[in-house]
């Protein structure tokens, strides 16, 4: 019996091959049908190109229905899919081309002369060009195969489907190995435990190089024979425009707060949603209140990682928390560990969190020292994150392990300061990082971005007051910077290692 994740995804597909799978605004449609024609046409031009089972297939295009097209074909032909984020630099691709040595990339047209001699000396058999729609490179990929299209290719449930790089947002981005069996099995929880059905139409506005968009979101469609309305990037008006014809929507806290800026959206664009997701970074309790408010539908708020896919959700029925990321999907298991990194801590608890279940991945690309070391002796994955279970079974995400700040002996957990820096009036939002100290180890540092109407409430006496009144005196930062806006990474992450490199020297140098 084949494990392969396409023929999973084929087997679900509606009887009616015409339904469409993804229409854009703009006016094109690609029906289900035509979906399995250009998987299996893009199939049998990589055959032809020599690409063989477990070969990758690394990828830098723009967002377009055929780039979806070209995951779906490496799937049918056992070829591991290695989609590259559009923001990378060439020294970036150069890195990641050098670390996977794909036998196939696939890059922008205008991309090809600077990108192609970088992968020309690591040894990339064939670079091809794909644009976005429209443009004629559909038929250049397809004319690379002629005659028959090849049949499915048998996989195992542990032979790879994809290959995704971490988001980069601790240290250099890592390649995790992901199997069918680790795609197959969340793509099916996620489908049952957010009810999709044929009926769907889900509104894609979330780059698909990334987890999120390509798995979350596009597993949850094809696994169901629902649709997707595709838009190339989240655009306001264009958002705006198609929110009533959707059913579902997946953002990243970004998106919400961009929709809550506009003064139009309102309960008439939600007229018809049933689901609004939110992850990849956390969700302010502030956005989620006055999402509700506003529209009369509670942010349903998961946590997942690229290693791992989704771990946890809140509930489809049941209250959906502001502040949590809710309950292990089935058959997924989270624990909150204690020092000796094995033993599960007591109930409210603050500790590293573990995940063990299929969704968990293979391993690191070529880093097997650093596998060993995010692997428990017990076979758990360490997220890196820190939080707690509380007593009814939600689990709260208190920041990361590596922005722990250790000042005095004492921990400190900068989402604490950062809400309690967020409640006072003028404060749109915060950043607080930690940096070596002579006395302390290290110090906190606020970064604070000010409601420009407000900002006046916001003074730097007047969040230090407000920190000491609510704060314990270690915990207090030791200086507040004021900016224009915190520094995101493309899935909107705030990219604290950039912050602590521009401050570390503070205290201890010169
Ligand atoms: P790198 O591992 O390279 O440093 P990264 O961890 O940001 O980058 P991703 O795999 O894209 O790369 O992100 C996963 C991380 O995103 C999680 O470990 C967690 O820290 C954060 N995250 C995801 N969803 C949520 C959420 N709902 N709330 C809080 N944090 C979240
Ligand atoms: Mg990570």
């Amino acid at each position: 019996m084949t494990h392969s994740l396409y023929a999973l995804i084929r087997s679900r597909f509606p009887a009616d091959l015409s339904q469409p799978l993804l229409s854009t605004p703009d006016g094109r449609s690609l029906a289900y049908g035509e979906a399995e024609q250009l998987a299996g046409a893009y199939a049998r031009s990589f055959a032809a190109l020599g690409a063989v089972k477990g070969d990758r297939v690394a990828v830098q295009v723009d967002k377009s229905p055929e780039a979806l097209m070209v995951y779906l074909a490496c799937l049918r032909a056992g070829l591991v899919f290695l989609p590259m984020n559009t923001a990378y630099r060439p020294d970036e691709v150069d890195y990641l081309l050098g670390n996977a040595e794909p036998a196939i990339f696939l890059c922008r047209p205008q991309d090809e002369a600077t990108l192609k001699p970088l992968a020309d000396r690591h040894g990339v058999g064939h670079t091809l060009t794909l644009g976005t729609a429209g443009d004629g490179s559909l038929p250049v990929l397809v004319a690379a195969g002629e005659g028959p299209v090849p049949p499915v290719v048998a996989c195992d449930a542990d032979d790879l489907a994809a290959m995704l790089y971490t988001s980069g947002t601790t240290g250099k981005p890592k390649g995790a190995m992901l199997t069918h069996r680790n795609l197959a099995s969340n793509g099916v929880a996620l489908v049952e435990s957010w009810r999709f059905t044929s009926t769907d139409v889900l509104l894609h506005a979330l780059p698909i190089f990334h987890a999120h968009g390509l798995f979350v979101a596009c597993h949850c469609v094809l696994l169901s024979g629902a649709r997707m309305i595709w838009l190339e990037k989240f655009d306001l008006a264009e958002v705006l425009a198609v929110l009533p014809q959707a059913t579902t929507f997946m953002g990243v806290p970004t998106f919400y707060t961009r929709l809550l800026g506009s003064p139009a959206f309102g309960r008439d664009h939600a007229a018809h949603m049933r689901l609004f997701t939110s992850g990849s970074a956390p969700l302010l309790a502030e956005t989620h209140r006055q999402f509700t408010d506003r529209t009369g539908h509670a942010i349903l708020e998961r946590y997942g990682m690229t290693e791992t896919g989704m771990n946890t959700g809140n509930p489809y029925d049941g209250e959906r928390r502001p502040g949590s990321v809710g309950m292990p999907f089935p058959g997924i298991s989270v624990r909150v560990v204690g020092e000796d990194g094995v033993t599960a801590l007591p109930v409210g608890s603050v500790g590293d969190i573990q995940v063990q279940g299929p969704n968990v991945m293979l391993g690191y690309w070529r880093m097997p020292e650093k596998t060993r070391e995010e692997f428990t002796v017990d076979g758990w994955f360490k997220t890196g994150d820190v939080g707690l279970i509380d007593a009814d079974g939600y689990l709260d995400i208190v920041g990361r392990a590596k922005d722990l700040i250790i000042s005095g002996g004492y921990n400190v957990y900068p989402k604490e300061i950062e809400g309690v820096i967020d409640d006072l009036p003028g404060v749109a939002e915060s950043a607080v990082v930690g940096i070596p100290h002579p006395d302390f180890g290290e110090v906190g540092l606020a970064f604070v971005c000010r409601d420009p109407a407000t900002a006046a409430e916001a003074s730097e006496d007047a969040i230090m007051a407000h920190l000491k009144e609510h704060l314990a005196n270690y915990k207090v930062p030791k200086k507040v910077f004021f900016v224009d806006s915190l520094p995101r990474n493309t899935m909107g992450k705030v990219q604290k290692a950039l912050l602590r490199e521009q401050h570390k020297g503070m205290f201890t140098s010169g």
